[in-house]
């Protein structure tokens, strides 16, 4: 096979720029793209080290790749190596800076999106896949009002080029939104009707892991609870949920349990921090 370079990825129009965590929605999209629509796929994925769930994501990651080139080995060809970036080497953009800040004034929205938009920028990826946009979340009331249906794809979403100029369009006009609109049920089903229910089973969700396990109440664990998906928590997990947020002992118990986390960290740090390293090293290098 001709070997493909980085320009070649991003301009083949066969080729889908997906930004994938290993979470819910991107997997989900992931396993859609290879296995629903038969797409070749190019990962993307920026590393922030600061980030509590860096080592899970990762590990995940590999988890799936593993399991998906099992069950479908084909896909070890549509898949290709994730590209890795650390947060901190991409270039600086102050037009995106600035209208990033524009939103911020008016409304929260994560400062992932001010990286993304800045690493679309800079590796000039047009239709860069966000996983994001629920219909229950506050980037969708953020986005709404300026989206129209990709002429490409019926199902995914796009800047509507009328808002030219405007910070939300120019902060995402790279970006498309192929999982707009679509609830984690929709997801489950569509995951059930093509047989990757067990690859979604491996995906993560928790911010904060505790041990390597969900720590039951974080946002995206407490999101995950109420969607109905089925995954499961483990015991420490569910009783941290029930203390913290059904009897509201939040910050007695918040600062107990980070007082705890910070003394377990600090006990297993050189253990940890080595595994963690090595996760980053042996799969930003394997892809
Ligand atoms: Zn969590």
């Amino acid at each position: 096979m001709r070997k493909l370079y980085f320009e070649d990825r991003v301009t083949e129009t066969n080729i889908a720029n997906l930004f994938w965590t290993g979470g819910w929605d991107s997997t989900f999209r992931l396993l859609q793209l290879l296995l629903v629509e038969r797409k070749k796929v190019q990962p993307y994925y920026l590393i922030d080290p600061d980030r509590p769930s860096l080592a899970m994501e990762l590990r995940t990651m590999r988890d799936i790749k593993i399991k998906l080139f099992e069950q479908h080995p084909e896909t070890r060809e549509m898949l290709l190596a994730t590209r890795f970036k650390h947060i901190a080497d991409i270039e600086p953009n102050a037009m995106i800076t600035e209208n990033y800040e524009k939103i911020c004034e008016k409304t929260a929205l994560g400062c992932q999106y001010e990286w993304l938009a800045r690493f679309a920028h800079e590796q000039r990826i047009q239709n860069l896949e966000l996983a994001v946009g629920q219909p229950d979340g506050a980037l969708y009331q953020i986005l709404v009002p300026f989206v129209i249906r990709s002429p490409y794809s019926q199902n995914t979403f796009v800047l509507d080029e009328k808002f030219c100029g405007l910070a939300v369009y120019e902060l995402f006009k790279a970006f498309a939104l192929p999982l707009f609109n679509l609830s984690k049920m929709q997801m489950k089903k569509i995951s059930q009707e093509n047989g990757y229910c067990d690859l979604m089973s491996l995906t993560w969700f928790c911010h904060q892991p505790w041990k390597n396990r969900p720590c039951g109440v974080c946002r995206p664990c407490i999101c995950t609870r109420g969607e109905g998906v089925g995954r499961s928590f483990p015991l420490a997990s569910r009783l941290r949920y029930m203390f913290y947020i059904r009897l509201g002992m939040k910050a007695n118990f918040h600062t107990l349990f980070h007082s705890v986390k910070k003394v377990g960290y600090f006990a297993g740090s050189l253990k940890s921090n080595k595994m963690h390293f090595q996760d980053i090293a042996e799969i930003t290098t394997n892809g």
